[in-house]
């Protein structure tokens, strides 16, 4: 089973709340973002590389390009759904 298959426990699912207001500059506009609570746990980065990159000066993630095909836009979900720190948001502008 890859991670495209698993699915949470609906005891486990939860609002993400990550805060706009505190994303990186590095993030490009657009929905999805990275904001200032990251730990570098690599992650994001593993389940859609296409999406998140690392910031080699402050070792954090950001959004490096927005999602856009349906394959990217479920592994963006799937890594917003799994960050440890609920860092990552969507509720950037559109
Ligand atoms: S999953 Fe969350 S904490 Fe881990 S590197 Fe990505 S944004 Fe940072």
């Amino acid at each position: 089973m890859n991670f495209l298959q698993r699915s949470r426990p609906a005891s486990l699912k939860h609002e993400i709340m990550a805060d706009r207001n505190r994303k990186g500059p590095r993030n490009v506009g657009g929905k999805y973002y990275v904001d200032d609570t990251c730990i570098d746990c690599d992650l994001c980065r593993e389940i859609a590389l296409e999406t998140f990159k690392r910031d080699e000066e402050t070792g954090t993630s950001y959004v490096h390009r927005q999602p856009e095909t349906q394959e990217e836009i479920v592994l963006a979900d799937e890594a917003a759904r799994s960050c440890p720190t609920e860092t990552i948001g969507k509720d950037g502008e559109e």
